[in-house]
């Protein structure tokens, strides 16, 4: 497998009243897995059914029902931890986190406390060309999302809907690796990315199928390398987390507010205090929401209702196989075999269906053109219209047939331009275009050099001009241009105007 080779990013610095301070910060991010039923009962996880219609006896806590664990859902989670180069435990279990939620009628959730079901990962998170971060993946858990309590319908009471009770959720926590905002909020995308190309998470942020927790702490320069040396987490400040945010802009509006509140504090003598804060959008800060629990505040028990998940390693390596190619794999094959730049390569393989749009063009022709025809005038295009590639009404063979014609010389790159706003709104062939629209190119030598014999006799002071600045034949070429409809060969009228103006 081809490799791209980066170096770290530095870390967001925040400049304080006693000197410099450096961030940290560990992300809990929880990925609504992607499966028609929950992860202990069969009812549906379709979003925006009607309230409670999607509850089965178990999700609502009903006496005697008991949880039937959803393959589907283990095989999701298993196929993540491989995506993040993760290591997958055979052997995992589940464990009771008692508290109470109106929407959580167990009045416990099933999680996986002490043995996960993945741990030990890395996604390597770029910054830029040529910079990237890499960050540690502690585990993978495999818990129970919660249903919505709603509190603004009625003015005396509230209502319950548990459609998203039981919802299998991948709760993916990383060390605290990441050095600033704008590295939380790209973490988190690379998240996404990759699973959207596994298929196990859809990853939209604003149904809440993707939401993080974060975990913020500040220290002073070197710190966080004494830390890494020895893994011993007391030469790193007091964290704060702040809980469930799902836009990618708060988590840095939150995490920047966060730090310069701590800073604030440290600097004023006093101590952060540990707990886990909400953000107000509306004000643009944190607050308490409550003190930090423990794992024992939960009184975390193995769930007697569950045996241990034990799982074969040949089922395993079968998921393995059926992986795609992932991010890093093909923005890597697309900048060092196809010689595209890395920030083109990234653009490309945001999505795997813009990647595999790419691809088909690029087939059998010149990689870098395709690249920015897709890039550039597709998917400009699309964006006017607010279209993605799945709606976009131009197939890869069609624009390939575009570059074709450009490559033979058949169309000029301006005419290609009008003859791809022509197939984008109506269709057809690109090259039955050309001819029944006689848009063809013109390399008759004898019909450009009377277009530029024309354009010179018009303007004798232009051509003065020209003599005494060759610069200025760009104008005349321009003319020609014109003249012609944008149909003359570019390269041979420059050619032509230099030789008629003797320069
Ligand atoms: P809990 O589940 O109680 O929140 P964890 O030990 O699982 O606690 O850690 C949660 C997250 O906090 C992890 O993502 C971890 O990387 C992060 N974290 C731990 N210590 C720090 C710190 N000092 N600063 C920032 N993040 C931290
Ligand atoms: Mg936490």
């Amino acid at each position: 497998m081809l490799d791209l080779t980066y170096s770290a990013p530095k870390p967001k610095v925040i400049a304080g009243a006693k000197g410099d301070w450096e961030l940290v910060i560990g992300l809990e991010v929880h990925a609504q897995v992607a499966t028609n039923a929950k992860l202990f009962s069969g009812a549906s996880t379709l979003f925006g059914a009607e309230p409670n219609s999607n509850v089965a006896f178990v999700d609502a806590g009903m006496p005697g029902m008991l949880p039937v664990i959803n393959e589907g859902c283990v095989a999701q989670a298993v196929r993540t931890g491989l995506g993040l180069k993760a290591q997958i435990n055979l052997w995992s279990a589940f464990d009771r986190k008692n508290y109470f939620y109106p929407d959580l009628p167990q009045g416990y959730q099933i999680s996986q406390l002490y043995h996960p079901i993945v741990s030990e990962g890395e996604v390597i998170v770029e910054m830029g060309p040529g910079m990237a971060r890499r960050v540690r993946i502690e585990r993978i858990h495999l818990e129970q999302d919660a249903g919505k309590s709603i509190h603004d319908m009625d003015p005396a009471m509230s209502f319950v809907d548990l459609n998203r009770t039981g919802v299998a959720l991948m709760e993916i926590v990383s060390r605290p690796d990441i050095r600033g905002p704008e590295e939380a909020a790209a973490y988190v995308g690379k998240l996404r990315q990759i699973m959207r190309y596994l298929g196990t998470c859809d990853g939209n942020m604003q149904n809440g199928n993707l939401r993080a927790d974060v975990n913020v702490s500040v220290c002073r320069p070197g710190d966080y390398e004494r830390y890494q040396e020895s893994q011993d987490f007391s030469h790193l400040g007091t964290r704060c987390e702040i809980k469930n945010m799902n836009s990618m802009r708060f988590i840095q509006m939150a995490i920047e507010y966060e730090a310069r509140r701590q800073i604030a504090i440290i600097e004023d003598g006093a101590k952060v205090v540990q707990e886990t804060r909400l953000y107000d959008v509306d004000k643009g800060e944190t607050r308490s929401m409550r003190s930090k629990e423990e794992a024992h505040d939960y009184r975390y028990f193995p769930d007697p209702d569950l045996l241990p998940l034990e799982i074969e390693q040949v089922w395993v390596d079968g998921i393995k196989e059926s992986l795609p190619e992932l991010p890093d794999a093909k923005k890597a094959r697309f900048v060092l075999s196809i010689g595209l730049s890395e920030y083109d390569a990234s653009v490309l393989t945001a999505e795997a269906e813009d990647a595999a749009y790419f691809e088909a063009v690029a087939e059998g022709r010149d990689g870098k053109m395709a690249a920015n025809w897709v890039i550039n005038e597709l998917f400009g295009r699309l964006k006017k219209d607010g279209k993605g590639i799945s709606d976009c009404p131009v197939s890869p063979a069609q624009l390939g047939g575009i570059i074709d014609l450009i490559a033979k010389g058949d169309i000029s790159g301006k005419i290609a331009k009008d003859l791809f706003e022509i197939v984008y709104c109506e269709g057809g062939d690109p090259a039955q275009i050309v001819e029944t629209r006689g848009m063809r190119q013109v390399t008759d030598t004898g019909a450009i050099e009377t277009a530029v014999n024309q354009i010179i006799t018009d303007n004798p002071a232009q051509v003065e001009k020209a003599k005494a600045n060759p610069k200025l034949a760009g104008w005349f070429v321009g003319q020609v241009m014109k003249a012609t409809g944008g149909k003359a060969n570019p390269a041979m009228v420059d050619e032509l105007v230099k030789a008629k103006l003797g320069l």
